[in-house]
């Protein structure tokens, strides 16, 4: 009895060895896995990377600006991995709304519609729109925008401003002045070409649009249009996010991070 036992033993220890047994196994397959082990869950967020200084491609291809870094050192804080996705501006909602994304940022102002769609953090960061328009040309203050074509990107704030301020005939039909681009460098391609004769939308990636076509005898009018609130926006009702969201922004405020990413990108003038 005794030698079957010790020959079930050893017969148990052979096949243990043979099979690197079971404990080794799962030792093994977490070493192999290790960088799996530490990989972090993915954070998605929505832009559009045609909007510098906040989203745009590099030399080498990567999306960077004031928007990309931010969101990278919030998803830093939750412990998490930063995806990017680049879509048109006017399909960064749905994306959000739809579950595609965790959340949006775009250089995204705050406004009553949109509040209505999805919900937005604390503020990181103010805008303003303003006019492009070339110099010598029809329009050298808003008060001449009535009646000349202004070409705004689809979607945005400059667009629901200009078209509500000029876009509209006394029966809120679209009279035709307000001309929507996919982004607003298409925009001030048409400004150049003479299509339109004003462009509105935000301030800095106005002035990094106007630096991009110098020599074209572009400028920026003095007074600004409206001023504005940009936040990043979650799908309405996702608290849990969104409260993650707030103490991250809190926290990069309070200890400088995002003011530092701002000077860095818009350098103090
Ligand atoms: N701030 C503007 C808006 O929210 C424009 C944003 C953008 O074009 N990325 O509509």
């Amino acid at each position: 009895m005794k030698k079957i036992l010790a020959l079930l033993l050893a017969l148990l220890m052979v096949t243990c060895l043979l099979t690197a047994c079971g404990g080794d196994d799962t030792a093994t397959d977490t070493n192999t896995e290790g960088g799996d082990a530490n990989q972090k869950p993915v954070l998605k967020m929505a832009t559009n990377a045609y909007f510098q200084p906040y989203e745009y491609y590099d030399a080498n291809n990567n999306i960077i600006g004031i928007d990309a870094e931010i969101a990278a050192a919030i998803a830093d804080k939750l412990g998490m991995t930063l995806q990017i996705e680049d879509m048109q501006f006017n399909s960064i909602l749905n994306a959000v709304k739809s579950d595609a994304v965790d959340f949006g940022m775009a250089g995204l102002t705050i406004t009553e519609d949109r509040k209505l769609e999805v919900d937005f953090t604390n503020t990181y960061a103010t805008g303003k729109q303003v006019i492009i328009v070339v110099e010598g040309g029809t329009v050298a203050s808003p008060d001449d925008l009535a009646g000349k074509k202004i070409g705004v990107q689809l979607g945005t704030t400059g667009d629901a401003y200009a078209t509500g301020d000029y876009g509209l005939n006394e029966d809120e039909t679209p009279n035709g002045n307000v001309i929507q681009y996919n982004n607003g460098n298409e925009a001030v391609l048409a400004l150049i070409g003479g299509a339109v004769q004003a462009v509105i939308i935000d301030n800095e990636p106005a002035k990094a649009l106007v630096a991009a076509n110098a020599g074209k005898g572009l400028k920026i009018l003095e007074t600004e249009y409206v001023y504005e609130e940009y936040a990043i926006c979650v799908k309405k009702g996702n608290t849990e996010l969104l409260q993650k969201l707030n103490t991250a922004i809190d926290e990069l405020t309070k200890d400088g991070t995002i003011e530092g990413i701002i000077n860095k990108y818009i350098p103090a003038n």
